[in-house]
């Protein structure tokens, strides 16, 4: 069998018009999930560009980055820490807001979560306005962590979320 492409990967994602409002073209990465050679190939590919040795934790960001986020957890050796929404974590937290287009967001991570100059990855399936990502990144650096990087599946380019996470690494496999 040949490596896995990101255009195998951009390949088998549905695209799913009107979900989960009018106007959303909703990324669906369940395919991707379901086939083994491309879910394992798309964990090859996202950590393509990680040092052995050079991460001490992944960030995995409710709900899908938990997937993609304990799988390259388990794979590098290392811990993996997830950032919940608001209310969802037992112990004492940390939670950062940010807006949506209406109304706001709030996410939260275990204060002990990571400590001070931890290295650490953050995963996630969908980079879109960048939102989520930013107010995770507050999150980390009030922790004190070392943020290596920003790794996503996908990004939606045309809405630019990497204006606000110009101070850290992004990559992404497959944009549109
Ligand atoms: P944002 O904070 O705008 O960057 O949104 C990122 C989060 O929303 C990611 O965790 C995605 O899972 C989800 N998301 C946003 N837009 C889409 C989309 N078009 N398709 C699938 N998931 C999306």
């Amino acid at each position: 069998m040949p490596p896995v492409t990101a255009a195998d990967i951009e390949a088998a994602i549905r695209n799913v018009p009107d979900f989960p409002k009018p106007g959303i073209q909703f990324k669906d990465i369940t395919p991707v999930l379901a086939d083994g050679r491309l879910f394992s190939g798309a964990m090859d590919l996202l950590l393509a560009d990680v040092v052995p040795g050079s991460i001490d934790k992944i960030i995995g960001i409710d709900a899908r980055g938990f997937i993609f986020g304990a799988a390259a957890a388990v794979k590098l050796g290392v811990g993996f820490v997830p950032v919940r929404k608001k209310g969802k974590l037992p112990w004492a937290t940390h939670e950062q807001s940010y807006d949506l287009e209406y109304g706001s967001n709030t996410v939260a991570i275990h204060v002990d979560a990571v400590h001070p100059g931890e290295r650490v990855l953050l995963l996630d399936d969908l980079l879109a306005t960048g939102g989520t990502a930013a107010a995770t990144v507050k999150l980390l650096e009030k922790l004190g962590a070392r943020i290596v990087g920003l790794n996503f599946l996908i990004e939606l380019k045309f809405l630019d979320g990497r204006a606000l996470l110009s101070n850290h690494p992004v990559r992404s496999l497959v944009a549109y």
